[in-house]
């Protein structure tokens, strides 16, 4: 297999150093530590360190875009939590907006 080269030093092999299970913290679910299991590589002539996610480890889920990801929070709750939602001024405008289209969803459904 040919190896990932330096993206500063043109041609030059970047050689494997380590693979390492790094200790990361979530800082969108603060309770939870987890490990990233990266490959350390390391260019020969500029030093520069990468990371690299390894082969045998399934790519991480494309991140779905704003609305779409307050759609799917939001899904399961009634009426009353979404309109509450919408009412509040202390959430986000994208997160206030889903919520109103839920809404606006469910009531047409019901007519
Ligand atoms: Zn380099």
């Amino acid at each position: 297999m040919n190896g990932p080269t330096c993206v500063r030093c043109p041609g030059v092999k970047l050689r494997l150093r380590s693979r390492e299970l790094i200790d990361v913290h979530r800082l969108d679910r603060p309770a939870f530590d987890a490990a990233l299991d990266a490959q350390i590589w390391v260019c020969p002539n500029c030093r520069r360190i990468e990371l690299r996610w390894p082969e045998d480890v399934a790519l991480p889920e494309e991140e779905v875009s704003g609305e779409e990801k307050y759609l799917q929070q939001l899904q399961g709750m009634s009426e009353k939590e979404l309109r509450s939602i919408v009412n509040s001024p202390l959430r986000g405008e994208e997160i206030r907006a889903a919520a109103r289209k839920l809404l606006e969803e469910r009531t047409c459904a019901q007519t």
